[in-house]
């Protein structure tokens, strides 16, 4: 067993030495973050922070949202504030020396408020028993069911919640880069980026850009340390696709999330495909199963393509990875190559499979290279 662990080591140290793509991984923990260095991978592409605010803090977001009046909005960010700091500053510290992109926070607003049948219900039963229904119990009815969507993965999600409450956006900004000068004052390497989810239009992403911006230069202001933070976005409709171009000129770098990416090319809610007909479709090779359909990442390739041609003719120098289920997935990982991703990111357990299959990408595409110049007798 120990000669199959260092054959597999020599393997992958070789991939590692062709490899153009970097691997990094999807982490939100230091736990999970540590794992992901133990395995290879070269930074974090993809730190969901609605995972943090589950759990005993998901009463805090849920005060956040519902919130009656701008001061007790306001009340419930700030004691919010203290505990996203030090999630950053656990996971920059385990990743020490290596970029961190943190997501800003995409909520489906379901998985953080009450569910409206069952508050319903209860106030009824409540009402039928001859209990008395409180004014806050009313007031808690009342804006549920005025934040309440009918399909809240295509809903008030991602930038579109940070717009409608920007106090949010600040407030994890701030967190950010709170951390990121506390680890430099003790002399770390803190690298974090800062991620926009499910951004369809450039004029989001100026909006977020400002905010994010006035922030940082309020925390180098009152901690005395400068901070060189990107910002960037994350690629998940068709329609940022199609204008990335534009949403290039104010972004450093884009990462492509194929889950949304898929959702919203085919029209499938990824919610309910995957026990539903979503087989089917597997079965009957509409997503391809010959190589050069699959090539075409089920018809979400093209707008990858499309999208990292765009991006970088308005800004040569934007950074360009994936951080949806494909960055793990060996057919996908070629594609990327193919098309000059900087890096790809994936669970922790799948970066050795990573690294491997983006060496074996890297010599594949060099081989194309050479047969396709070297002339034929
Ligand atoms: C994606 O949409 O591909 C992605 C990485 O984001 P999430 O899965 O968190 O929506
Ligand atoms: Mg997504």
């Amino acid at each position: 067993a120990k000669e199959l662990v260092h054959a597999v080591d020599r393997i992958l140290t070789h991939a590692d030495e062709v490899r153009r793509m970097n691997v990094r991984a999807n982490a939100d923990s230091p736990e999970d973050a540590k794992a992901a260095r133990d395995f290879g991978a070269e930074g974090i592409g993809l730190c969901r922070t609605e995972h943090m605010f589950l759990g005993d803090r998901r009463k805090l977001v849920e005060e956040m949202i519902l919130a009656k009046d701008d001061a007790a909005q306001k009340a419930a960010l700030e004691k919010l504030l203290p505990h996203q700091r030090e999630d950053f500053v656990g996971i920059f510290d385990a990743m020490d020396g290596l970029p961190v992109t943190v997501r800003l926070i995409d909520p489906p607003l379901h998985e953080f408020l009450p569910d409206l049948t069952q508050l319903s219900v209860d106030l009824a039963v409540k009402e039928a028993k001859g209990e008395e229904i409180t004014d806050e119990e009313r007031e808690l009815l009342t804006a549920v069911r005025q934040n309440h969507e009918q399909n809240p993965m295509l809903g008030l999600r991602g930038v579109r919640l940070g717009l409608k409450i920007p106090g949010l956006i600040r407030l994890q900004v701030r967190a950010i880069s709170e951390a990121a000068a506390r680890l430099i004052k003790d002399g770390k390497d803190p690298k974090p980026e800062i991620m926009v989810p499910l951004i369809g239009s450039v004029r989001e992403m100026q909006i977020v850009r400002d905010m994010a911006v006035e922030v940082l230069k309020e925390v180098e202001e009152e901690t005395g340390v400068k901070l060189d933070i990107p910002i960037g976005n994350m690629i998940e409709l068709p329609r940022a696709a199609i204008s990335a171009d534009t949403i290039a000129g104010e972004s450093d770098f884009f990462s492509f999330g194929t889950n949304d990416l898929t959702q919203t090319a085919w029209g499938f809610s990824r919610d309910d495909v995957e026990g539903a007909f979503f087989n089917d479709y597997f079965d009957y090779g509409i997503f391809g199963v010959s190589p050069f359909e699959s090539i075409d990442l089920g018809g979400v390739g093209p707008l990858v393509d499309i999208a990292v041609a765009r991006g970088r003719k308005t800004n040569p120098e934007i950074k360009l990875g994936v951080c949806g289920e494909h960055g793990g997935d060996p057919q996908s990982i070629h594609f990327f190559e193919k098309v000059g991703l900087n890096y790809v990111s994936c669970s922790p357990f799948r970066v050795p499979i990573a690294r491997l299959e983006a060496g074996r990408a890297a010599v594949e595409n060099e081989t194309t290279y050479i047969t396709q110049f070297v002339p034929t007798e």
